[in-house]
């Protein structure tokens, strides 16, 4: 999963080559899905992607190189479990159940997705022995099929929403199957210790997208949105929304399929690869950080971690957000 500016990483790696590029931003700011803010009470804050952890060894490297340092997030004591009303305490990976079926079926969720994942080729998802018959069904029908007890099936939901921002009944199977496999597989992509949860930037994520574009100098433009694309001569001829013409041999587009639905191509995209950017939605999500005078829950005995059942709260899950030398005490949802 990267987190940083695609586009930024590959105008760097082609101009330390020699090549001449030039890189074209719709917005006032590089970053992108990432996006740091900073004031004087918190410092620094991401509100965009935050987390690394083990398998994303690009960025991570990329990271070095800029000299952005990573921290890990505050795991020291129990998570809280919320439901029906209540508070439970618990440790490891699975939220408590009186009933030994529930670990059952949280184990069995984890391990059935692994296995159809594994047989899931990263580069060539539709040659997966059942891709036609995991594609038509949604992760809704893959908990039903799969999961036997309600609190199994309430995690299930919770998984899904967490590591796609999307509700379990849009999601493909074989889509997030693949999705999942490529991060590691379950317990790495949804684990904090050892998993994608592990660290985040001191200063940010945003710094990574910032260094790039002060390494690119004047070769990054803001403020272009890209809206029309003209590749039927020698040259690809690309407009921006303020009229300026750009001639290059290659472009490299490096945003979310579905915003090139606002780009015009001149020919005109082959019709398969347009009926896929109308039905490859985003995600959704907001992230909340709440601030407090002291980080009250480590005194309990408390990580600051909740996985939080119910269905009338706008929070499924909360983790310490303080800062690496204690400052700025804060729990994200
Ligand atoms: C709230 C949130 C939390 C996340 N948390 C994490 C996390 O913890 N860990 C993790 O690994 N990932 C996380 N992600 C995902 C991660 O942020 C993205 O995968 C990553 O930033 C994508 O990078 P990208 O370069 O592919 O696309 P983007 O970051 O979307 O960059 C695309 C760029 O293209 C520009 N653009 C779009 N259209 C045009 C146009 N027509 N012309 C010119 N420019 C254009 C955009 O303005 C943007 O700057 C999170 C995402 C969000 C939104």
């Amino acid at each position: 999963m990267p987190i940083f500016d695609l586009g930024l990483s590959a105008a760097k790696l082609l101009k330390e080559s020699g090549i001449n590029v030039l890189l074209l931003e719709a917005q006032n700011r590089v970053g992108g899905r990432t996006h740091t803010i900073r004031n004087k009470e918190v410092q620094y804050v991401d509100v965009g992607g935050a987390y690394v952890g083990p398998t994303q060894n690009r960025l991570l490297r990329m990271a070095k190189e800029l000299g952005v340092q990573t921290y890990k997030v505050y795991l020291n004591g129990h998570l809280i479990q919320r439901q029906r009303g209540k508070s439970y305490k618990f440790n490891g990976a699975f939220p408590p159940a009186y009933n030994p079926l529930v670990y059952l079926d949280y184990n069995n969720f984890m391990r059935t997705m692994d296995q159809w994942g594994s047989q899931i080729p990263a580069d060539s998802p539709w040659k997966a022995p059942h891709a036609k018959e995991w594609d038509n069904m949604s992760m809704r029908e893959f908990i039903e099929k799969v999961c036997w007890t309600s609190q199994g099936r309430k995690f299930a939901e919770l998984f899904v929403n967490l590591v796609v921002t999307a509700e379990t009944q849009q999601v493909s199977t074989l889509w997030f199957l693949w999705y999942v496999n490529i991060c590691g597989g379950t317990a790495r992509i949804f684990s904090t210790d050892n998993g994608g949860q592990e660290r985040k930037f001191v200063g940010g994520s945003g710094q990574i997208s910032e260094r790039i574009m002060a390494l690119l100098q004047d070769r990054v433009k803001l403020e272009r949105p890209v809206i029309r694309l003209d590749q039927s001569g020698e040259n690809v001829i690309v407009e921006t929304l303020n009229h300026e013409i750009y001639q290059s041999k290659f472009v490299i587009s490096a945003i979310p399929p579905v915003l090139s639905t606002k780009i015009h191509f001149t020919p005109e995209l082959p019709p398969i690869r347009n009926q896929l950017i109308h039905r490859l939605p985003m995600g959704s999500v907001i992230k909340c950080m709440v601030y407090y005078k002291e980080a009250f829950w480590r005194k309990m005995g408390l990580c600051g971690c909740m996985m939080i059942e119910e269905e009338e709260t706008p929070i499924g899950f909360t983790l310490d957000d303080t800062k690496p030398d204690g400052s700025a005490p804060a729990i994200i949802g």
